[in-house]
């Protein structure tokens, strides 16, 4: 059983791995034996670092993937350094906190830009790039705000709206053509993405509360899900939407 879940071989492209949940997933992927391109505006030298500790393989490729142009050079240099890609993990996301009626237009479309536009054009190229080779695995991220509204952040749950549609869109059109696309969304985890709301006392306590399994997910409480979805073991599970939540949607 343990082989179901061995990447050896695998190459994969993992973007937002200068930290949190994307860090984590990473070094999921390659200490199951996948190599890993990092991909994040501000590098990851101290992920790359930690894989490459352990006798992984890493290639940091740092890149503004809210730049159309840069996240396809990132994604050429990647197929570069290992000759194909067989796992996309699109991680890389932000959030800005303001009310609807003050949201600027600039936030929207930064939100936009990252969280979706770009989870959109890497999984294309990665899309033509695996039905070319007949086997890929896309994961995106997705989020409790691919089902709820949020508070104070339309944009970002109007993008993990569209990734969650985007997630199954793109199954149905390639589930038959060897390609397995999929999400996870985590619930409440303790990350910079959460800084904020963790700081206020009041609402951190009442979101702690709410959690069936009485605390708050860690960047490790991917690992599993990510290498599953990752790996053969999932390869009949097409356009799901995996909660890691604690049992936040259950409630
Ligand atoms: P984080 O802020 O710790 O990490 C975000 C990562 O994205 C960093 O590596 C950062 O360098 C990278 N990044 C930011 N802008 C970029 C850009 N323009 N180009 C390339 N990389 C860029 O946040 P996180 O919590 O680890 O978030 C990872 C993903 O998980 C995001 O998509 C987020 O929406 C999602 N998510 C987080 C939570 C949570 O509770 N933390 C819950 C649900 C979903």
């Amino acid at each position: 059983m343990k082989d179901w879940f061995d990447l050896t071989g695998r190459h994969a492209f993992v973007t937002g791995t200068s930290g949190g949940l994307g860090r984590a997933m990473a070094i999921a992927l390659a200490e199951a034996g996948a190599s890993v391109a990092l991909v994040s505006s501000s590098g990851s030298a101290e992920t790359a670092g930690i894989i490459r500790g352990f006798g992984g393989r890493a290639e940091d490729i740092p890149a503004d993937l809210s730049r159309p142009e840069e996240a396809e050079r990132a994604w050429r240099q990647a197929v570069e350094t290992f000759g194909r890609i067989d796992i996309l993990v699109n991680n890389a996301g932000i959030i800005r906190r303001t009310p609807a009626a003050d949201h600027s237009r600039q936030d929207w479309n930064d939100v936009i830009a990252l969280n979706l536009n770009a989870v959109f054009f890497l999984s294309q190229l990665a899309g033509k790039h695996m039905i070319e080779n007949g086997y890929g695995k896309i994961i995106n991220i997705a989020s409790m705000l691919s089902f709820q509204g949020g508070i104070n952040v339309p944009g970002y749950t109007a993008s993990k709206h569209g990734v969650a549609g985007l997630t199954k869109a793109l199954a149905n059109e390639w589930a038959g053509k060897g390609v397995n696309v999929n999400a996870i969304a985590p619930g409440y985890m303790e990350t910079n993405n959460t800084a904020p709301i963790r700081a206020d006392e009041q609402r951190y306590r009442s979101i702690s509360e709410r959690i069936p399994a009485g605390r708050w997910g860690v960047p490790d409480d991917l690992k599993g899900p990510v290498v599953f979805l990752a790996s053969r073991a999932s390869d009949y599970v097409h356009g799901h939407i995996l909660c890691v939540d604690g049992g936040w949607m259950a409630r």
